[in-house]
């Protein structure tokens, strides 16, 4: 494992412990420039290709998923821990599909489903984002059905 900050190849592992997903976490210390950094081991598992609305199909980016929820996340009391459960969360609805191929749009789906658990500000930044709401009004009635919801 090269070292991040200063690309060197001499790391040594200082903790390991196994997280509840099953994950292998490795605290790692560089003897180059003693900074220190984690490292996840997991299995890789296939995820199914997305098809996007115009019908072009892409690789799911856990990443990408990430630094959308990080934007509608922001300054809100959640934890990088708590956006990385959602990001395994929504992986795992996906594969839970058995499909090769699945609409974006379920992909959205759940993660605004995860996200209506977690935080009601950044449920409704993402949902203006990836639900298209375009005016006041539509952001309303999200809002709205949101209020019901919880009653
Ligand atoms: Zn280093």
């Amino acid at each position: 494992m090269k070292c991040p900050f200063c690309g060197s190849d001499d790391t040594k592992v200082v903790d390991t412990r196994h997280d509840p997903q099953g994950n292998v976490r490795r605290r790692r210390e560089c003897t180059a420039c003693d900074n220190r950094f984690s490292t996840v081991e997991r299995a890789i598992l296939t995820n199914p290709l997305v098809v996007k609305r115009d019908g072009r199909r892409e690789e799911f980016d856990p990443d990408k998923l990430m630094s959308g929820l990080r934007i509608a996340c922001a300054r809100r009391p959640i934890s990088a821990a708590m956006l990385e459960r959602v990001v395994e969360r929504v992986e795992y609805v996906m594969r839970q599909t058995g499909r090769t191929e699945v609409p974006s749009q379920m992909i959205g789906d759940a993660v605004i489903e995860e996200l209506r658990k977690l935080d009601e500000v950044a449920y409704i930044r993402y949902a203006i984002v990836y639900m298209g709401l375009k005016d006041l009004e539509s952001i309303r009635a999200e809002i709205d059905r949101l209020r019901l919801q919880r009653h």
